[in-house]
């Protein structure tokens, strides 16, 4: 049995067989993805030969023929017997697949909806149907034929992989690609999802929005490159100056966004005070030009999560206090108290009979 493969190609190949396998209308079997997949990776001379054969024939490749294949070429010599790995492989393999199988769903849709575009919909997708069609044949493998333990173990060695490729999809779905900082979407899931859940549990979260003061300016005067490099060092900063449990993210243009866990408003205004020092003390020049440039200002607004309120409020209040401190002369800080958490409550249910 020789169509493991350890290396990176595994999902290229895994892919490339699954396309081959939808392009011939055969039914997705385990069989058929691994008649292609040790076909792609040249692992069977005798098997590519056959199928050379049948199709210089004419012959058209049904789900016999794969079968039939399958059992000729690479379901020999397996060996025999059931041993306590085949337990642990397949444990592997179904825990993988279930952890993933409905993440991926909801992944796979989040995605194309909010990145239509992007160009990874698809990947995910296909990603998704192999974890699926890999699941489907571990757990035949394991009712048919206890002996096929060393296929089960390469099955869960390329769902691995899937799963990191998976992961760096995901990754990749939630990045913003000049600053490598969170981007806008994974920004609005931490404030709907982990921060909302943290202020209804009673922790305290602060929300910040921070905005580069006269960039249009800087970038009219230097340049747009010199001004991307300037996003790029402010992101920076932004990630050195916050907790791990912190997501600093680029809400959008110059525009930047922070989720602070566990962090009062003084804890907002003692990070924003750092940042800015930061920044103040960073004489940026051009190095294309040659220019003293001088240094950057932000202005920040901020606020806390109040427990009970709806996210576009507090990111609401965020904004004003930011647009507060740009009308109060730029380079500051403004926060905001949110109301009382029972106003919240009162505001947002529907009101109780006396
Ligand atoms: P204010 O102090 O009121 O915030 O003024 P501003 O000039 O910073 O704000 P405005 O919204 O008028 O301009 C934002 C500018 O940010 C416009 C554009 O030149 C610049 N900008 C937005 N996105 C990018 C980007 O990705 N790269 C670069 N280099 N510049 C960007
Ligand atoms: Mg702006
Ligand atoms: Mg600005």
């Amino acid at each position: 049995m020789l169509f493991y493969d350890k290396s990176a190609v595994a999902l290229a190949l895994a892919d490339r067989a699954l396309e081959r396998v939808r392009a011939l209308g055969l039914a997705p079997t385990p069989q058929a993805f691994a008649v292609w997949y040790a076909i792609y990776g040249e692992r069977s001379q005798e098997l590519s030969a056959r199928v050379a054969a049948l199709e210089a024939d004419g012959l058209s490749l049904r789900d016999a023929h794969m079968d039939e294949l399958f059992l000729r070429y690479l379901a020999e010599d397996q060996e025999d017997g059931a041993s306590d790995e085949l337990t642990s492989a397949l444990g592997t393999a179904l825990k993988l697949v279930e952890e993933f199988g409905g993440d991926v769903q909801r992944y796979d849709k989040a995605i194309s909806d909010a990145s239509a575009g992007m160009g990874i919909a698809g990947t995910l997708e296909h990603l998704r149907t192999v974890i699926a069609t890999l699941a489907a044949e571990t757990t035949r493998m394991v009712r048919k034929n206890a002996g096929m333990r060393r296929r089960l173990d390469d099955m869960s060695g390329r769902m691995e992989k899937m799963r990191s490729a998976l992961k760096s999809a995901r990754r990749h779905a939630e990045t913003d690609t000049l600053t490598g900082l969170a981007n806008r979407r994974r920004f609005d899931q931490t404030l709907r999802g982990p921060a909302n859940r943290a202020a209804d549990a009673g922790a305290q979260v602060v929300v910040m929005m921070v905005d580069i003061d006269h960039f249009k300016t800087f970038n009219d005067t230097h340049g747009h490159a010199f001004g991307d490099q300037v996003l790029k060092l402010i992101a920076r900063v932004l990630s050195e100056n916050v907790r791990p449990g912190d997501v600093a993210a680029r809400f959008g243009g110059e525009e930047f966004a922070l989720v602070l866990a566990n962090a009062t408003i003084r804890d907002g205004k003692d990070v924003s005070g750092r940042i800015m020092r930061t920044l103040a003390g960073r004489e940026l020049v051009n190095r294309s030009t040659g220019t003293r440039v001088g240094a950057v200002t932000l202005s920040i607004g901020l606020t806390d999560y109040v427990k009970g309120e709806a996210p576009g409020d507090v990111l609401r209040r965020a904004d004003e206090a930011l647009y507060e401190a740009k009308a109060a002369g730029r380079n500051r800080v403004v926060a905001r108290f949110g109301p009382p958490p029972r106003q919240v409550k009162a505001a947002t249910a529907p009101a109780a009979p006396d």
